[in-house]
């Protein structure tokens, strides 16, 4: 069974149509990189799978391990095991990273069925994940992403989603504002989750990043849809042609 089928959806945005019948199939273990020019829709692609508000599917549908994911509530997708790494993190500055953690993954493994876990398993399985992502122990003691460079948001994001252990990850330009050396942590951490239990979605502008996470699958996405698949090939091509060559096929 697949892990995310995204069948020809359709998506509103105060009354404009953004995605014009979108089609993708994801299975466990492989990593779908989805590229596209500024505007071609991929972060809405994201935000309709998390379930944020404000997106009004007109048409289509979206199966999470063969279930409606559209039926669900935010919530219950990310207790599912819905992970979508944004392109803007939240800040809440009030809040304790190692706090905030802490609430979220036990409210997650509450609505999972799973016990809580107690303060001290937590400290230490956050510290062991926090070591392996080059996340120093005082980063998790400031609020969460309050004033985190580029890189230590997508450090953060990354250690959620190691926490969370999540079936199927959306990462939306994880790659933008990360000098080399970031990005080479970021995605040696994002290469770290990847298991024959678990799909992810690479969303990047760029081919640079898929030459550290190097996807199954790729995707153009075009004027919302999405109008090629092949392999890291395309994404070659990609670099060398750039994008309109697929203008005209939207
Ligand atoms: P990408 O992530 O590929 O750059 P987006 O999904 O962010 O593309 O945007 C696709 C299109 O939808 C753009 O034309 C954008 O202006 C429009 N759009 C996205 N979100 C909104 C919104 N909240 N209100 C109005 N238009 C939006
Ligand atoms: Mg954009
Ligand atoms: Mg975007």
């Amino acid at each position: 069974m697949s892990w995310l089928e995204v069948k020809d959806l359709k998506v509103r945005v105060e009354d404009r149509e953004i995605l014009h019948g979108l089609t993708l199939t994801v299975n466990p273990g492989e990593v779908h990189a989805i590229m596209g020019p500024n505007g071609s829709g991929k972060s809405t692609l994201s935000h309709v799978i998390a379930g944020k508000p404000g997106y009004e599917v007109t048409d289509g549908q979206i199966l999470f391990r063969g279930e409606d994911l559209l039926e669900m509530e935010p919530d219950e997708r990310a207790a599912k095991g819905v992970f979508p790494a944004f392109q803007y993190p939240v800040e809440i500055p009030g809040v304790a990273t190692m706090n905030f953690l802490r609430t979220a993954l036990n409210a997650q493994r509450k609505a999972r069925g799973e016990s809580e876990f107690s303060k001290p398993d937590f400290l230490k399985k956050v510290r062991e994940v926090a070591k392996s992502l080059n996340i120093p122990q005082d980063m998790l003691k400031r609020g969460v992403n309050a004033g985190f460079s580029g890189g230590e948001k997508k450090r953060n994001e990354i250690l959620q989603m190691a926490l969370f252990e999540p079936a199927v990850c959306i990462l939306d330009e994880m790659d933008s504002g990360l000098d080399i050396d970031a990005l080479r942590i970021a995605a040696d951490g994002v290469n770290a989750l990847r298991s024959p239990h678990r799909a992810m979605i690479v969303i990047t502008h760029y081919q640079r990043l898929l030459n550290y996470i190097v996807p199954n699958v790729v995707h153009v996405m075009s004027k919302g849809r999405v109008v090629k698949s092949g392999d890291q090939q395309l994404a070659l091509e990609l670099e060398t042609a750039g994008y309109a060559q697929f203008e005209d096929v939207a």
